[in-house]
């Protein structure tokens, strides 16, 4: 959607279940942010300003999950008041780390949790946005990447789709020169199944990588999960590795339920 001219476009960030670290990881572009915030109106930012500005909005970030009746309606309507619809990071996405209450029961839970678990009014299920309502563009990630955020302000600004690359983790490996762990050394790696966007952070500090973009475009989870058998890793260590922030992503559900989790 291209910049009217006259006005500058109205930006606004809706947070639902969540930690607020990808609304951190757009605070923390600094100076870009200040670029940002000369081509665009914050309209809508509660972790940067207390002043509000009514929708409707040009562009909507949201970040957080689903988890309430409240925020399924709070979200429709927020979608009512956005031209353009982003959700960024791993719960906005993919129900995020809570989404492990779906394949439990969510009373256990609160029950273990809460001391007055009565008081707790919850859905049985964390969903993502896009389970809700319509979306434009998804960002995976938890926190989301902070080039791979900026790309797609700038995007939005110029009219243009985002430019974020839906290869894996290995290709990110290759092109820094970052020798793999689990060819050299034998660490279970989910590098190859799972979304480009950290620059392959953890196998340059010599660990395997753990998934935390989510799953990358049609990714072969069930040659990644033999890989890891022929290194000696029980199944339900392959179970929990497809069962942490994507959790609820479906190549990520499906694999870990295929090995028992
Ligand atoms: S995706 Fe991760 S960093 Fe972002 S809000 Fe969810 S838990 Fe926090
Ligand atoms: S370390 Fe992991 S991400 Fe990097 S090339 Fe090896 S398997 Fe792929
Ligand atoms: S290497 Fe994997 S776990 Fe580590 S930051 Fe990147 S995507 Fe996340």
């Amino acid at each position: 959607m291209k910049k009217r001219a006259g006005r500058k476009p109205k930006l606004a960030v809706f947070k639902f279940a969540s930690c607020d670290g990808c609304q951190l990881s757009l605070l923390d572009c600094e100076d870009e942010l200040l670029e940002v915030a000369g081509a665009v109106e914050i309209a809508n930012f509660l972790e940067a300003s207390r002043a509000v500005v009514e929708g409707p909005y040009d562009l909507t970030l949201v970040e957080g999950s689903i988890t309430t009746a409240h925020d399924a309606q709070r979200i429709r309507e927020v979608r009512a008041r956005s031209k353009t619809l982003v959700t960024i990071g791993a719960c906005a996405t993919a129900g995020g780390i809570q989404a492990l209450r779906n394949f439990r029961d969510v009373k256990e839970f609160t029950s273990l949790v809460y001391a007055q678990p009565e008081v707790i009014s919850t859905l049985e299920t964390s969903t993502p946005i896009a389970a809700h309502v319509p979306v434009d563009f998804e960002l995976r990630g938890c926190p989301v990447s902070k080039a791979q955020l900026l790309e797609v302000l700038a995007a939005f600004l110029h009219g243009r789709k985002p430019d974020v690359p839906a290869h894996s983790v290995c290709l990110d490996c290759k092109r820094r020169g970052t020798v793999c762990v689990m060819v050299a050394r034998g660490t279970p790696c989910l590098g190859p199944v799972t979304h480009s966007g950290c620059g392959s952070l953890c196998p340059s500090c010599d660990r395997g990588c753990y998934g935390c973009f989510g799953p990358r475009e049609t990714p072969n989870t069930a040659a990644m999960a033999a890989a890891w058998k022929t290194l000696g890793t029980p199944e339900r260590v392959i179970a929990d590795a497809f069962r942490t922030y994507n959790a609820g992503a479906e190549a990520f559900r499906k694999e870990s339920e295929a090995h028992g989790g």
